[in-house]
């Protein structure tokens, strides 16, 4: 074995295992079935033109050779982003740490209690601190989040009272340039008028539905909103509040003066930089809104012994349930930054928080009274952290400070802002200020003369407690943090476990080569903002991961902003929309997307001012194309796309696929096709090929970026070439096409930091690795199809009766029995197996996807787990209300308990199959009862105790 060679080591399968699999799946080779899978017709003719593959040892010397080109200066840019200190508790056990990084997103909640627990936690700080009732799971920026909230107050305003005359929503000029682009983006496909101005001179005209404001503003100014506010609320106007998290420590929070959403992001809690993401934002709102809040919610509710346990409550399937009627395509959100930061908050708790905010904002006041003394004017007249100063000449400030490796923000000719942080201390403070002593041609240093004058009026200093409760006040020490950390851990099962066959979503291998950069300084503490040649190792990791996602796809070019699969879709269909626009066809706007399309489409495409058209499936599970063709023809006219998930999402490649992209060339439309399938496609066929326009790839599904319990995700667009002017820009620094739409991330280049996992990917496996990942995870699905065949039935298979990368198991004939998908689900549990997709894209069934990581051993488990369950389910009929399945997942505590009331072995309850008792996995509640948790709703930390006590 070539030990050097990343492949081997990346794909599950070896020489061995492939000749006996062969056999079982009756093929010759490994290309026969591919050849019996993929239509001749779409098949690459040559291999993909991509740089030879590196060892992993070379990849890291080559990284690390890439991150010396990336310049560590100090950067006092703030505008949303703002350098901090990650504990390394924190970066050690949860960042580096599979156990954690490697999760699911926790629907399956009985084996996900760790993970729920932290970002309840999250929640949590989140309420405390912008004084709100509820706050969600996560978003994806501080951006997005404001957008989200500006559409969810249209739509509890405009939408739902039939307002139509009430359009417009008022942006404060003191909002982030990034937030501002990103609102232009979002809000004209939906028919909002933004108008963006001055808080202090707007007329609250009855036809606005909303205000953003900015807290403190975007330089740093700390306004008081609470007149504004209440002038709002007299004319029904709704008021969302981009706050910074770590102000809020010391000023009153939006919830105080009487803010309906607080949005932002936590990045400034303990989380890298990484030149612009992944960060968790927040968003907290009003009780009144609970259903209509964008994302996930954790919410408590009680296990089948009554015990409290925790899930993801009301609209965790929000786009799957209500598709085009969603008001928010959010899917993959940013789990495992939300757990960091919540983590922090638990760390430092509510006195180290103030602690720190303290200490920055006396650092902005000491720096402040310096520049006074020197003569400069300040002209912020309450302030946090962020001065603005008139300097007459910044480009000389300019000069001096980045020859010392200083950023500051350069606002215009005249003015500068300085955001202090974390991780600022007396020495930093002391080369600030030597900068603007040198502009004045002078040598002073910095003097430390506490104490100062307040510079936060009374009225907006912070009175209210936050973060009383007790897992706020009890893990300080590093030994006591990182036993809470492990205890979480050890709840949830992830790929360190076993295998994860979640159809669609590819739970494949994150190396940890390729994840090993995210911890150096040289990636995670570079400033989204800062100038290109500071970020040349960025730059190049970047340019080159899109010429290589344009070379995989066949196409032109590559947008890496968007940073989920949804975002994706949102972006590949805006693009489409500009494009019509400059064909002088604005008139287009039907999108055609086929009934078993992913939840996030048709809620992508109504975002983008698409009106959606749904057309049949055939019996065999395949695109209709009479319906298609008819649906083309009759609204030829308008069509703006068609949206086609391929290999389908029932893991067929449909042989009809150049046929269908063609109906929809020749009545004007666009093809977008979701690339979450791709994993099927790599090196053997791609988008282009099958005459699609542009298509996103899950760079979390495919590429290797791990999934993080629920995010982070990269959503990259790939497009032919009469899209490329379209793709999306920034407002300060340059990207995206010559006709750029406006931002879809707040960062250029989105989630940049994760983009190296993916990049080392590639890197280290090249074209022949990449192709025959493919091929093998092409292979492991078929080989667990045969394995179950004649046990379970496989819903839909190509034309030679092959799967593709996945497949669809029915399980709704075992109703019969009394027994429900969710049951089997369940008791996977038991066997130490995650559940795969349930009941997507058809309900009652499981879709399966191992991916090519997986070894044949561990296949064989599945395969073995899953066959044992069959046996159980044809027992059941004899007791179909008490069975191992009805009454799974079995815990440690039933196990134990000193009663034992089933008509079943405690041994055939916990430990099914001889593997199991070699390393179980024990779920740490008992089945939950998610209607309860919905009527219900408790998702802080606060009512936990009250919750016990009442029970
Ligand atoms: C995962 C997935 C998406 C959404 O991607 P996110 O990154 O979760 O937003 C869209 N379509 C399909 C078919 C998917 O599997």
């Amino acid at each position: 074995m070539r030990t050097d060679l990343f492949a081997s080591r990346h794909i599950g399968i070896n020489e061995g295992d492939l000749q006996e699999m062969l056999k079982t799946v009756k093929a010759e080779s490994l290309d026969q079935i591919i050849d019996e899978t993929i239509p001749s017709d779409i098949r690459l003719a040559q291999p993909l033109q991509l740089s030879k593959a590196m060892s992993e040892h070379g990849f890291l010397s080559h990284i690390k050779a890439l991150s010396s080109k990336n310049k560590l200066f100090k950067s006092y840019i703030g505008l949303g982003y703002h350098e901090s200190i990650t504990p390394s508790v924190i970066l050690r056990n949860i960042l580096e740490n599979p156990g954690w990084y490697t999760a699911y997103t926790p629907y399956q909640a009985e084996i996900a209690q760790g993970r729920l627990e932290a970002l309840l936690n999250f929640q949590t700080v989140i309420a405390d601190l912008t004084g709100m009732e509820l706050a969600n799971a996560s978003l994806l920026d501080e951006s997005t989040a404001a957008a989200e909230a500006m559409s969810m107050l249209f739509d509890v305003r405009t939408r739902a009272q039939k307002k139509d005359n009430v359009v417009k929503f008022f942006v404060s000029e003191e909002v982030l340039p990034q937030t501002i682009s990103l609102l232009q983006t979002r809000s004209n496909p939906l028919g909002i008028e933004l108008v963006i101005g001055n808080h202090g001179q707007f007329e609250f005209g009855s036809d606005f539905f909303g205000a953003l404001l900015q807290y403190p503003g975007k330089y740093g100014q700390v306004y008081d909103y609470s007149t504004f506010v209440a002038k709002a609320k007299e004319n029904e106007i709704k008021v969302a509040v981009a706050a910074d998290i770590l102000s809020l420590v010391l000023l009153t929070p939006p919830g105080e003066f009487g803010a309906d959403v607080v949005v932002g992001t936590t990045q400034r809690f303990g989380i890298p930089l990484g030149y612009g993401g992944p960060h968790a934002a927040f968003f907290a709102t009003k009780e009144a809104y609970k259903r209509n809040i964008p994302g996930r919610i954790i919410g408590l509710t009680k296990d089948a012994d009554g015990q409290p346990a925790l899930r993801m409550a009301l609209q965790t399937r929000e786009q799957h349930i209500k598709r085009d009627k969603a008001t928010s395509n959010i899917c993959t959100a940013q789990v495992l930054l939300a757990v960091m930061a919540g983590m922090y908050a638990v760390y430092h708790g509510p006195k180290g928080l103030k602690y720190i905010a303290t200490k920055v904002h006396n650092h902005a006041k000491t720096l402040h009274q310096g520049l006074l003394q020197l003569g400069f004017e300040s002209l912020n007249t309450a302030f946090f952290d962020t001065l603005k100063i008139n300097v007459t000449d910044s480009d000389k400030l300019r000069a001096i400070a980045e020859d010392k490796g200083i950023n500051f923000n350069y606002i215009d000719k005249g003015t500068v802002s300085i955001s202090i942080h974390e991780a600022t201390d007396e020495q930093d403070l002391n080369s600030i200020f030597t900068c603007f002593a040198q502009l004045k041609d002078q040598k002073e240093s910095l003097s430390f003369s506490e104490p100062f004058d307040e510079v936060i009026p009374i009225a907006l200093s912070r009175k209210s407690t936050f973060l009383d409760n007790e897992v706020f006040n009890k893990y300080h020490s590093e030994t006591e943090l990182m036993r809470y950390i492990k205890k979480l851990e050890r709840k949830d099962l992830s790929l360190n476990h076993s295998m994860i066959s979640l159809g669609s979503c590819t739970m494949k291998l994150n190396a940890a080569s390729e994840m090993l950069p995210l911890s150096w300084a040289e990636w995670g503490n570079i400033h989204p903002f800062v100038p290109l040649d500071q970020a040349q190792g960025y730059q190049e990791v970047l340019h080159e991961l899109e010429k290589d996602l344009s070379t995989i796809t066949g196409f032109a070019a590559t947008s890496i902003q968007p940073n989920s699969g949804a975002q994706g879709e949102y972006t590949g269909l805006m693009v489409i929309r500009a494009y019509h626009k400059s064909q002088k066809e604005d008139h287009r706007n039907i999108c055609l997307i086929p009934a078993s399309a992913h939840g996030t489409n048709p809620a992508s495409a109504v975002m983008a001012g698409m009106k959606v058209i749904v057309t049949k499936t055939d019996e065999k599970g395949n695109i209709d194309i009479v319906d298609l063709e008819e649906k083309a023809k009759l609204h030829s006219e308008n069509l703006a796309a068609l949206m086609v998930t391929y290999p389908s999402t029932h893991g067929v490649f449909e042989s009809s696929i150049k046929h269908i992209t063609k109906i929809i060339h020749d009545h004007g439309g666009q093809v977008y096709m979701d690339g979450a399938n791709m994993n099927a496609q790599v090196g053997l066929t791609n988008p282009a090929t099958i005459g699609a326009d542009v298509c996103h790839l899950n760079l979390h599904k495919t590429f290797a970026i791990p999934h993080g319990g629920g995010g982070p995700g990269v959503g990259p667009i790939c497009v032919a070439e009469q899209l490329v002017p379209f793709l999306p820009g920034n407002p300060l620094v340059k990207t995206g096409g010559s006709h750029a739409i406006t931002a879809i991330s707040g960062a250029p280049w989105g989630s940049s930091l994760v983009c190296l996992i993916s990049y080392g990917y590639i890197k280290m496996l090249g074209e022949q690795g990449l192709t025959n990942s493919t091929k093998i995870a092409i292979l492991n699905a078929n080989y667990i199809k045969e394995r179950l065949s004649g046990r379970f039935d496989v819903l839909y298979t190509g034309e030679n009766g092959r799967a593709a990368h996945e497949m669809i198991i029915d399980c709704r004939p075992f109703k019969q029995n009394g027994i429900e998908v969710t049951d089997i689900a369940k008791r996977l549990m038991d066997y130490g197996f995650h559940a795969p997709t349930v009941s997507f894209p058809v309900a009652g069934t499981l879709m399966i996807e191992p991916t090519e990581s997986e070894s044949k051993t561990e296949l064989d488990r599945f395969c073995d787990a899953l066959l044992a369950i069959r046996n159980e389910i044809d027992l059941a009929v004899e007791n179909p209300e008490n069975n191992p399945l009805k009454n799974a997942p079995h815990t440690m505590s039933m196990l134990t308990s000193d009663d034992w009331a089933f008509p079943y072995s405690r041994q055939e309850a916990a430990f099914p199959l001889p593997y199991v008792s070699d390393n179980k996995f024990w779920p740490t509640v008992r089945r939950v009862d998610d209607a309860y948790g919905d009527r219900n709703l408790i998702c802080s930390c606060t009512p936990i105790e009250a919750y016990i006590e009442s029970e």
